[in-house]
């Protein structure tokens, strides 16, 4: 069978999840990794801040070479 892992939840939670099952099909377990909802949301809020600090400091970049 086919698990639903969360590969960024031990990153953002410090614990593993498993979300459900993907198939039941095959024998075994075997994992397929995605992520959840809440990494998500935690991914795109890290992302966003990640961009906005670049832009920032391209603009200020700017700034300078401006001036001098
Ligand atoms: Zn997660």
């Amino acid at each position: 069978m086919l698990l639903n892992r969360c590969a960024w939840h031990p990153r953002y939670h410090g614990y593993p999840l498993v979300g459900g099952v993907a198939s039941w099909s095959g024998w075994g377990v075997q994992f397929t990794d995605g992520i959840c909802a809440d990494c998500a949301e935690r991914f795109r809020t890290e992302y966003r801040a990640f961009f906005e600090r670049r832009r920032l400091e391209a603009q200020e970049l700017d700034a300078r070479r401006q001036i001098a």
